[in-house]
């Protein structure tokens, strides 16, 4: 069982909670918190009507279950009945009745397609959606016969498919997947893929036709004898993923070839033998796809280490398997997921650097094999606490990187301001670092960090001593709750600390101006940004 408090739960301050500001979560009636809905759940009643059996589902039977006392909704092929959930989701009953009596896959994924549905649900499965018998296309459509899934065993000589040529549609338990190949012009770009092989390696070699490719757009997961790539390319991915043919060695490397946009995989043979091909298709093999629409991928990690920051906030590393390669790029966050009492719980952490003094770390540490992420315990919190006690060696489950903050977005800057608040500091270090270490166009960074007390403001040593060191760099700490000695800055977020603090040094200086915290935090601080005259495209926030 876990120990949290049932009646105070969800927390004044809690996610599952409405915030003060929050634009899509509303308050939850007392006993309607997340693990009131796990206790329901394992309760043994039957909260499908159907007393535990599984039924096809056609789209007619579908839509006649459209109200609240009567809601089933499709995700992913899978139909639920989700009236007793009702009560307990976060959004509110309106927002899950949007999709009452119809297939609610991209209003879930729109709003938070990484909650673990699955799992939260899985008493609630009444059961797929009925095949539909699937229509001939013509033209340059095929359906996915074993002529094509086979294509991929065949001799390497021939093995370059163009994703272009290979347009599938597929039915998915009666659910018409979106195009797996973007419209134009995407599709002009759809990357293709070849591989070869030496008496030891086997090199993968993926045309993504794209300048500017860097090592953090190429995902690679090996393990267990399959072999899964996502190359990120804008708002797309393309996805190799196979059983390989042949057993290999655990390490994998990657390398990116940043002006042809070719990307090398290089596995290592575990036995010297000559592969007659590199193996099986999997789900959704060779496909190139809206990212979005791709289901978020897990592999699993080991704690490294644990080291205090603050009296609540610690630094977790955690590794990556060997046969995995990702960086998380800069402002972008991962999920982390546990199980906890049989139930997988997932929240989103953004990665930071091992310290803000990075020159040394790279060969320590490199970035495609650790991430580091620092993590406030909530001590009434569902999740932290129990990452918390996680002990070295121990694993847990790291989601492929999400987000929407582009590097581009500091390019040619010359003024950059961070906003952050307690935790919404994480996205700020590697910005951080990466404009001083990258932008030459930049003359000045200033963080304004807001904290409750002095012995909340993370990594503050280090802070001051970038400060010391760097010209370009300034720091104003902000306390909410104070003591007498402090003589620095007080109060919360406000006009008047927002115009003392950020001042264009020019009229037409190239700014942009970041701001994370508690989500009331970021929403004022948008509205003062806007009073303050700063145009949308010179305010980036992170939220959820
Ligand atoms: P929750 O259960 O959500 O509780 C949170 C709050 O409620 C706390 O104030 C807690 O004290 C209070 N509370 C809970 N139970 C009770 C109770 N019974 N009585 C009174 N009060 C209670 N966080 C980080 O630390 N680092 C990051 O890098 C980070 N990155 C993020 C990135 C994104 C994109 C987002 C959206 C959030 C990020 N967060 C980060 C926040 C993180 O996802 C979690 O929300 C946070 O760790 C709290 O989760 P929890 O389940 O432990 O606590
Ligand atoms: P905290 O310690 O509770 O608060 C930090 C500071 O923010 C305090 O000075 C606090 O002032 C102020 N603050 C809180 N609510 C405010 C409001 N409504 N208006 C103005 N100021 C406010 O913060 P925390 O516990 O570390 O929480 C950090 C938050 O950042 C979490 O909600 C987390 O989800 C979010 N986060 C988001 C991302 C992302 O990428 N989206 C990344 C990391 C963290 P008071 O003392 O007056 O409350």
């Amino acid at each position: 069982m876990l120990n949290v408090p049932s009646q105070a739960f969800p927390a004044p301050g809690s996610q599952q909670r409405a915030a003060s500001g929050g634009r899509s979560k509303v308050p939850l009636k007392q006993g309607r918190s997340l693990m009131d809905w796990i206790r329901l759940t394992k309760s043994g009643k039957d909260l499908t009507g159907l007393k535990g059996r599984l039924i096809e589902v056609t789209e007619e039977e579908l839509s006649k279950h459209n109200k609240k006392d009567d809601c089933w909704v499709c995700i992913r092929g899978l139909v639920y009945n989700v009236s007793p959930y009702m009560e307990y989701h976060p959004g509110g009953e309106d927002e899950l009745m949007r999709a009452a009596g119809s297939d609610g896959t991209d209003l879930f994924d729109q709003v938070h397609r990484w909650v673990n549905y699955e799992s939260m649900l899985k008493e609630c499965l009444v059961g797929r959606m009925a095949v539909k018998p699937v229509a001939i296309v013509k033209g340059n459509m095929f359906h996915q016969t074993s002529e094509m899934m086979n294509s991929f065993s065949i001799d390497h000589s021939s093995c370059s498919f163009q994703s272009s040529e290979n347009h599938e549609k597929k039915l998915l338990n009666g659910i018409l997947l979106k195009s797996k190949v973007p419209d134009l012009p995407a599709k002009e770009i759809s990357p293709s893929y070849d591989w070869f092989q030496t008496d030891s390696l086997v090199t993968i070699v993926i045309y993504t036709k794209q300048k500017d490719m860097d090592s953090e757009s190429v995902i690679v997961d090996c393990q267990d004898g399959c072999f899964r790539a996502e190359i990120i390319i804008k708002d797309y991915s393309y996805l190799l993923h196979s059983e390989l043919s042949h057993e290999i060695q655990e390490d994998i490397s990657v390398r990116v070839a940043e002006k042809t946009g070719k990307v090398e995989i290089v596995l290592k043979k575990k036995d010297n033998i000559s592969w007659k091909y590199l193996g099986h298709p999997l789900e959704n093999h060779n496909s190139f796809t809206e990212h979005r629409e791709k289901g978020l991928y897990y592999r699993k990690c080991t704690l490294i280490s644990k080291v205090d920051v603050t009296h609540d906030t610690k630094l977790y590393c955690l590794m990556l398997p060997p046969g995995t390669h990702l960086q998380v790029p800069i402002g972008q966050h991962v999920y982390l997921k546990q199980i906890v009492s049989g139930t997988e719980l997932v929240k989103p952490y953004t990665p930071v650097l091992e310290s803000l003094h990075s020159d040394s770390q790279e060969t320590q540490h490199p970035h495609n094999k650790y991430v580091y992420v620092m993590i406030k315990i909530y001590h009434t919190g569902l999740f932290s606490p129990h990452f918390d006690r996680l002990q070295i060696g121990d694993c847990v489950s790291l989601s492929s990187p999400e987000g929407n903050f582009k590097k581009s977005q500091l390019q040619d800057l010359e003024e950059l301001f961070l906003l952050a608040a307690g935790t919404g500091f994480t996205p700020m270090v590697k910005i951080l670092n990466f404009a001083l270490t990258n932008i030459t166009s930049l003359r000045k960074v200033k963080l304004m960090f807001f904290n409750k007390t002095e012995g909340d403001i993370l990594w503050r040593n280090q802070l001051e001593q970038l400060a010391d060191k760097e010209r370009r760099f300034e720091v104003e700490f902000i306390l909410s709750e104070p003591t007498c000695e402090w003589t620095g800055k007080r109060g919360r977020i406000s006009l008047p600390l927002l115009s003392e603090f950020i001042k264009r040094s020019l009229e037409d200086s190239r700014v942009l101006i970041c701001i994370c915290g508690p989500a009331p935090f970021t929403e004022q601080g948008i509205r003062l940004l806007k009073d303050l005259n700063f145009s949308q495209e010179e305010v980036h926030s992170f939220t959820a």
